[in-house]
């Protein structure tokens, strides 16, 4: 009997090795393939990625971009159902059965004001004032999309088992959606969620991220109208209200940490001079490293808001949190496979065209002439919480709380600008974000194969989430259950200037390029003297 079952148990255990170099070989193989199959769809990149550019759409009214692309999803294959958490541009598109579960996001909204000239090396509006992708967020989607393709092929033939989920970030640059996307249970059943964002090089990172949690909030104030010059002393201004806070806001700021950011625009000051403003609206952003400590801010500002209405006289009407995000925090296993992939797939080869737009638009800027990036960075690692300086936030920090997720920066862009400007968008519908775009693919489908033929990734990516980074903090979000998403956001700006922007919708039937339809030639730069100063 002993003997009968060693000769079982033999050549099991001397098989295994074997057995687990096959399973490298035939990953190997398939990602091999995979790369072979983004590559073929270049094309659809650079067509996504204009199409996108030329919607320029912003949070809540990304009509058109999700149109366009659950219809592309369908025609593919995916189920789509939309509409998804209240929110009519938020989508969620399945392919495939069983586990893994992947959830491919993007963000997919632009910047209002940011309307620009692709491949011009500066300032010339296609539309002046109108919005435009002022962020880069027209091509993330093509990074997961044409990915998910290349791998949906590749599981359908070798019958692997798995689930490809993609859906956009609506509205981020309000932190409109997430948490909504996160209450709605649209990752309930999701493994690991892969993000990605438009950067200027490759990058990933884990643990505790260097963004901010924070609040969007609106705080709205009402008072009694009257005549102002006949009648002055019967009216109580909103708009008194709203500046007294706006003030104090200002003396507490010199008590803050250096980490907060807090920044504030006016939507409604009133309507006009001789008429006491019976209603005024602030609207803050407030950051702080996490939760606790935005939590703090938000309640300063409740109370400076009640503070100011008692010198005035007038009421608060409305606080209304329109949008929030937690510091993101992300997983240690899928960082370090999807950072396996991006040294593997390497930098675009960037033209001389490509350089001579980037090193001229950092001259214009007034930024370093560093042209494009040609080296990538290490994995990125925790940050110190007790020593950072804060930054910017993004909403994705919800999804990376309630399952295992990790943030691929790709290199679509310009190293030296600003951010949230126009000179943003100037190479995001140039060969720079098309190579860039693809690029991101390549690593995104290599990624997805890890995941979905090593189970392993997987486990570990849970072991770290359970363990590691949710061990000492739970998930609390900063919607109440009463809130809703600010669907309202931006509808006025677009129906003001959709009509003039559907002029220059891409049609891919009719030009190769967007930068060919709007007839630039590529690059368009400002001579440069014989001393090297600009005209
Ligand atoms: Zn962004």
């Amino acid at each position: 009997m002993r003997r009968s079952m060693l000769a079982v148990l033999l050549p099991l255990v001397m098989t295994a090795p074997v057995h687990a170099q096959g399973t490298d070989a035939r990953l190997e193989r398939l990602k091999t393939e995979a790369l072979e199959k983004v590559n073929a769809r270049a094309k659809l990149v650079q067509e996504i990625v204009d199409m996108l550019f030329s919607f320029g759409e912003l949070g809540m009214q990304e009509f058109e971009t999700s149109r366009y692309l659950t219809g592309l999803l369908q025609q593919n294959g995916f189920t789509v159902e939309r509409g998804v958490a209240g929110m009519p541009t938020a989508w969620v598109a399945r392919w495939g059965s069983g586990k893994p579960v992947l959830a491919l996001g993007s963000d997919i909204d632009g910047i209002p004001q940011s309307s620009q000239k692709p491949g011009v090396a500066y300032r010339e509006a296609v539309i002046n004032l109108a919005p435009g992708h002022g962020e880069g967020h027209n091509s993330g989607q093509a990074v997961n999309i044409v990915a998910a393709l290349a791998v949906k092929e590749i599981m359908e033939r070798e019958r692997i088992p798995g689930t490809l989920l993609l859906w956009p970030g609506v509205a981020e640059e309000q932190l409109g959606s997430k948490a909504f996307l996160v209450r709605a249970g649209v990752f309930k059943d999701a493994d690991v969620a892969l993000f990605t964002h438009v950067s200027n090089n490759f990058g990933v990172s884990w643990g505790q991220s260097g963004s901010n949690a924070m609040v969007s909030a609106q705080f709205r104030f009402r008072g009694e109208t009257a005549h102002s010059a006949g009648a002055p002393w019967r009216g109580r201004s909103a708009l008194d209200a709203l500046m007294l806070m706006a003030q104090a806001w200002e003396f507490r700021r010199e008590h803050l940490p250096p980490a907060q950011r807090s920044h504030y625009v006016i939507v409604d000051g009133g309507d006009q001079p001789n008429v006491v403003p019976q209603t005024a609206t602030i609207w803050f952003y407030l950051r702080e490293r996490d939760y606790a400590r935005v939590t703090e801010m938000y309640d300063a500002a409740k109370r400076m808001a009640q503070g100011a209405a008692l010198m005035t006289d007038a009421q608060v009407d409305t606080i209304m949190t329109i949008g929030s995000a937690w510091s993101a925090h992300f997983s240690r296993p899928v960082a370090e496979a999807t950072y396996a992939n991006i040294k593997r797939v390497g930098l675009p080869a960037w033209s001389n065209d490509d350089i001579t737009l980037a090193k001229a638009l950092q001259r214009e800027l007034g930024s370093r002439e560093a042209g494009l990036a040609t080296e990538i960075g290490d994995l990125g690692g925790p940050v110190n919480p007790e020593r950072s300086l804060g930054g910017g936030s993004d909403d994705i920090g919800d999804v990376s709380w309630n399952l295992p997720t990790v943030t691929l920066r790709y290199p679509a862009n310009v190293s030296g600008t600003p951010g949230h400007h126009w000179s943003n968008g100037i190479a995001m519908a140039t060969p720079i974000a098309h190579k860039g775009t693809l690029a991101g693919a390549r690593v995104q489908a290599l990624t997805l194969l890890d995941l979905l033929l090593q189970p392993k990734i997987v486990a570990d990516a849970w072991t770290y989430f359970r363990d590691v980074q949710t061990k000492d903090t739970k998930y609390t979000p900063f919607i109440l259950p009463t809130d809703q998403p600010a669907i309202w956001l931006n509808a006025e700006i677009m129906a003001k200037y959709r009509p003039e922007m559907q002029k220059y919708y891409y049609d891919p039937s009719k030009y190769g390029t967007y930068l060919e339809q709007l007839g630039i030639r590529y690059p368009t730069v400002k001579p440069v003297s014989d001393d090297g100063s600009q005209k």
